[in-house]
């Protein structure tokens, strides 16, 4: 009966098939038996950015943000309380634009922080600016319903 999602590792990149129903029993990697949602935002690059995004079954969520940048640091405790209560049912990442500027370019990212949300490999949501936890919540959640 369980409809099964798929779900990319964040650490061996392998995609997972987890019944939805076991989604919140801290499920592990079939291939390196790691917990497929790690309570905190993944750091994703170019490759696994693309990985999570297209073959994810759920939300994804990723915070483009680069090392100097001040906003973004004070957001990342804010971003990591979110994780905690966004997994599983959405994915929490963040990519460092310094590291993938073809990627960040690619998305027309202008400002950061900007978090995006995509679903099915589509981006559905964009905000620009740092939010608390509490905001960043309610916003993803106004749009995966
Ligand atoms: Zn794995």
């Amino acid at each position: 009966m369980s409809e099964s999602l798929h779900i990319v590792c964040p650490h061996c990149n392998t995609v997972n098939r987890v019944p939805s129903a076991r989604l919140h029993m801290h499920p592990s990697c079939g291939k390196c038996g790691r917990p497929v949602f790690a309570g905190h935002p993944v750091e994703l690059n170019a490759q696994t950015f693309a990985q999570q995004v297209s073959r994810s079954d759920i939300p994804v969520l990723v915070d483009f943000w680069a090392p100097w940048c001040g906003p973004c640091r004070s957001m990342a405790p804010a971003y990591a309380q979110a994780a905690q209560q966004l997994e599983p049912a959405v994915r929490v990442a963040k990519l460092n634009t310094e590291e993938a500027q073809e990627l960040a370019a690619r998305h027309a990212i202008r400002s950061i922080p900007t978090l995006a949300l995509f679903h099915h490999g589509r981006e559905v949501a964009r905000q620009a600016g740092a939010m608390d936890a509490g905001s960043i919540v309610a916003w993803v959640r106004r749009h995966v319903g």
